[in-house]
């Protein structure tokens, strides 16, 4: 009989039926599991969500929730382990997991951190001062927000299996909304087990989390306008959701974080030699490498002055020269490999649509030597470096999720912001440079066609956090094809789950209400 990955609906493990769809591993092709939601009753995940997940959470304050969510993150922390070897069946190395898993339990207690330290006792808060409506102050306004009694349905990709889920998850617990999650069906195995730990460490009252582990068909029909839904993915696949009448005409809170054509910009003054154009090569590097370059906020266009494009393109090609690629776990394995076969084709097909205006001038999209596993049999690719001229249209256009990037030149700093925005709108961007005339200048052009820029010098370069790591007290979005949403950013992630009010009476109407 065919093994389901299980699924937990009404405080209850259970599974699909049929034969489902088979999940293999992305480095032996072993098969790890199916997922099917054949036969669940995902209309009745709904409904327990609304009648016992959100009244049980909004019995409880701001605080105490942000104290189940940090409870759960330490569980996952303390069992990172499990999370980290069933990572490595999805092709991730020790160091992608743990952008994950790590990254996932340090953005819950972040969350945690912020709501104790910035939201209020109670589960009101308050958003301005009393405005007056009219002359002798008996009549004032103020705003509200107070938990919304609906549930949040979170839709994931499937790059962030644990981080994914829970910087959607933490800040709706802490707002009080109960949630059901839907990782998607290719990772969705290391979800699952993030989901059990969590639960095993009986922390989360009932009814608070739920997990559809598969499709999700005809659950958008239950939902109304005290719901949300935020989703992860494809801009083909928001699209599609955006569409769907429980938002268009029920008015569902949507969000969506899609695909991205981010940019890393090189400043002219960081020519070869400098401290600035060695941390340019090796961020771009590690963008390129890190998770085998599926993540959203990968690199995919290197914007350089054209006088210096010769000289990156060497010398990033050099330090790709010297990335091992291999199984998870092997000795010295800089990268793993794709999530599966399928995404494997996907980034090729994309590159050869890329090399229609670009030239390839690292790799070869169709062989790599792998250490440790069969690049036939695992989900392996070679790192790809490509590189256009100015008026090349595909790299603005077209992402291949993977271990690939194009250098591409501009001439000045206005031609630099008219190419950059030719990518629809990102998620990030980094600018690398010593100048601060010229980061200025970059900086305020860019700015508006993203949700995140990160400036990087000799300066900062210990600190930094780096150009694809979303911090939790900042935004992480970007306009247009980015999705057009916000997540993250501090509390108002939790603000995002809340109802704002305007409540007009007597001077002292809100302190009553809150308190
Ligand atoms: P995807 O194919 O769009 O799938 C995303 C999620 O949507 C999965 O859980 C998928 O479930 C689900 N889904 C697909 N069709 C659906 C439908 N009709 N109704 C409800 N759910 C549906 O994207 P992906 O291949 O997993 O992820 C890769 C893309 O995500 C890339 O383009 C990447 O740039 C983007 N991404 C963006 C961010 C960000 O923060 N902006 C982060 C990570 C990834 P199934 O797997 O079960 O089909």
């Amino acid at each position: 009989m065919t093994q389901i990955l299980s699924s937990y609906i009404r405080d209850a493990w259970t599974a699909g039926g049929g034969e489902g769809s088979p999940v293999h591993d992305a480095v032996t092709g072993d098969l790890v599991t199916h997922v099917s939601t054949e036969g669940l009753d995902l209309a009745a995940a709904v409904t327990h969500a609304r009648q016992v997940g959100g009244p049980t959470l909004r019995g409880l304050s701001f605080h105490e929730r942000a104290g189940l969510v940090k409870a759960a993150a330490s569980a996952l922390a303390d069992r990172k382990q499990e999370l980290y070897d069933l990572s490595a069946k999805a092709g991730s190395t020790r160091a992608d997991a743990k952008v994950d898993v790590d990254g996932g339990f340090g953005t819950a207690m972040v969350f945690a951190g912020l709501a104790r330290r910035g939201l209020p006792e109670g589960n009101v808060v308050v958003e301005d001062d009393p405005i007056p409506l009219g002359k002798d102050g008996s009549f004032v306004g103020r705003h509200v927000l107070t938990p919304r009694r609906g549930v949040a349905v979170q839709i994931n990709a499937f790059n962030f299996p644990v981080w994914g889920m829970l910087e959607k998850l933490a800040p709706a617990l802490i707002a009080g909304v109960p949630s059901i999650v839907k990782p998607a069906s290719q990772t969705a195995f290391i979800a699952e087990h993030a989901v059990r730990i969590m639960l095993e460490a009986d922390v989360l009252p009932e009814g608070a989390l739920q997990l559809i582990s598969g499709s999700i068909p005809g659950l958008l029909d239950e939902l109304h306008g005290q719901d949300l839904v935020g989703f992860t993915g494809s801009a083909s696949t928001a699209a599609r959701l955006r569409g769907d009448a429980a938002v268009t005409e029920r008015s569902v809170r949507f969000t969506a974080e899609a695909d991205s054509l981010n940019s890393a910009v090189l400043g002219p003054d960081a020519t070869a030699g400098t401290e600035e154009f060695d941390l340019y090569v090796e961020q771009l590097v590690t963008e390129m490498t890190v998770k085998a370059g599926q993540k959203c906020t990968a690199i995919r266009r290197a914007f350089v002055p054209a006088a210096h494009i010769d000289s990156v393109a060497e010398a990033v090609a050099a330090r790709l020269g010297e990335v091992v690629v291999g199984a998870p776990g092997g000795d010295d394995v800089d990268m793993g490999a794709l999530v599966g076969l399928d995404q494997r084709e996907d980034v090729r097909s994309q590159v050869r649509r890329l090399q229609q205006e670009t030239t390839l001038v690292f790799g070869d999209p169709e062989r790599v030597d792998v250490r440790g596993a069969d690049d036939k049999i695992g989900a392996f690719l070679s790192p790809l470096l490509l590189r256009g001229d100015a008026g090349a249209t595909a790299p603005h256009e077209v992402e291949a999720f993977g271990p690939v990037s194009t250098v591409l030149p501009y001439r000045d700093v206005a031609d630099l912001g008219e190419l950059v925005a030719r990518g629809g709108g990102s998620l990030t961007a980094s600018v690398v440079s010593h100048d601060p005339d010229f980061v200025r200048e970059a900086v305020l052009g860019i700015a508006a066609h993203h949700g995140r820029v990160l400036v990087l010098d000799r300066e900062n370069a210990a600190e930094s956090t780096g150009h694809g790591i979303p911090m939790p007290q900042l935004v992480h979005g970007g306009p247009g094809r980015a999705g057009g949403g916000e997540e993250e950013g501090g509390l108002r992630a939790v603000y995002h789950h809340l109802q704002r009010t305007a409540i007009q009476g007597g001077p002292d109407l809100v302190e009553r209400l809150a308190n």
